[in-house]
């Protein structure tokens, strides 16, 4: 399988987030993506590649080009007239009942005024190299696209920062612009035909759902924990299933904490389902693995043998797959549960023996890795 991928990612490396009122080291890490550079290198079946830039426009297809824009310039302000903090993160958000029946706001000169006004949490810094990073994200992403409508089966886009968290006009949950949502909107309209999105995330993809859910010619089926007890809380319920001419077209299904491999597979099939029901040959898939039992935010309890068989399964609708990664914070096996998805996907066997799981040191090790390919 053909892997896009860019060292650009490294260049997104901030320390520190907030979570559940606490300040942490950063989950969302660079050695993340180099556990599965690693491991998909290792296995000797996987062809890199760098990336194509593809410009603004396909961003701002999806994106408020406000946002955009806000990202640009953001780092730059900050140095100027921010508190001098190593990054970006907001003191005040605009919360939706702060202005209730007041109307809109302007976005705000002071630069923890713009932070809180596009981004609506505090694990998302923003650091000197997170635009760069970001813009490549989404060049991978449309690289991976362009790979299957020119004839790939299946290609792996590796994406960090990931996406599914990033709305039309807001940014957050790690993600500044939606990867796979721009990959979405450009082959609907470059092949002319609906698009299905399966995000097997343990998070729900709020971004994704709220860009497509008035959309009847992009399905949206999400496998998530339940966002009554977890990230990103407001939105992933199964009562929402799009509106207008999407009604319909957005299928969630919340699952409960110690989910099973089994319970999961039961829930892969039903998504794949509605998949099959739905037109088009196309398939992004968001691959998230803090689905992982081990995976130090999620509480499922899934074994890396499963991947393989979600992949396995999920190739054999026959449709062309884009995939491209999310989540996933057990950086020791990250990378070969990655590499099992796609051995899955591609027909090849599960193989837990051949590559030892990767250890701790050898992860943290990677995870400094200065090698570059591609871009
Ligand atoms: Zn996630």
């Amino acid at each position: 399988m053909r892997v896009v991928y860019t060292a650009d990612h490294l260049l997104h490396d901030p320390p520190s987030e907030v979570t559940g009122g606490q300040s942490i080291p950063a989950y969302e890490v660079p050695g993340r993506a180099e556990s599965i550079r690693t491991a998909l290198d290792a296995d000797g079946g996987f062809a890199f590649e760098g990336l194509t830039e593809h410009g603004a426009e396909p961003i701002t297809a999806v994106h408020d080009a406000r946002l955009l824009a806000y990202l640009e310039r953001a780092w730059r302000e900050w140095r100027e007239r921010g508190t001098g903090a190593p990054f970006i993160m907001p003191d005040a958000f605009l919360h939706a009942r702060l202005r209730e029946g007041m109307g809109d706001v302007r976005e705000p000169d002071s630069p923890c005024g713009q932070a809180g006004y596009w981004c609506f949490d505090t694990a998302t810094p923003i650091v000197a190299g997170t635009y760069r990073a970001a813009r490549s994200a989404v060049d991978v992403a449309l690289t991976t696209a362009d790979l299957v409508l020119a004839g790939e089966r299946a290609a792996y886009g590796l994406c960090r920062p990931p996406g599914h968290h990033a709305a039309r006009a807001m940014l957050g949950g790690y993600c500044y612009f939606n990867n796979a949502a721009i990959v979405a909107q450009s082959l609907a309209a470059r092949a002319r035909e609906p698009v299905a999105i399966l995000d097997v995330d343990y998070h729900h993809g709020n971004g994704t759902q709220q860009i497509f859910y008035d959309r009847g010619d992009v399905l949206y089926c999400s496998i998530h924990a339940d966002p009554a007890r977890t990230y990103p809380y407001y939105a992933g319920h199964a009562d929402e299933t799009g509106t207008g001419a999407g009604a319909g077209a957005t299928f969630n299904q919340p699952m409960p904490a110690g989910t099973t491999d089994e319970q999961y597979l039961v829930a892969l099939d039903r998504a794949l389902e509605r998949i099959a029901g739905f037109g088009g040959s196309l398939l992004v898939v968001s691959l998230g693995i803090d689905t992982y039992g081990h995976d130090p935010i999620g509480d499922f309890a899934l074994s890396m043998p499963v991947y393989h068989e979600a992949g396995r399964r999920v190739a054999a609708t026959g449709r062309r797959l884009v995939v491209l990664q999310e989540g996933g914070y057990f950086v020791p096996h990250l990378g070969q549960n990655v590499r099992q998805w796609l051995r899955g996907a591609e027909g090849r066997p599960l193989d837990l023996a051949a590559q030892t799981v990767m250890g701790p040191s050898a992860a943290s090790r990677a995870g400094r890795s200065t090698s570059r390919r591609g871009r």
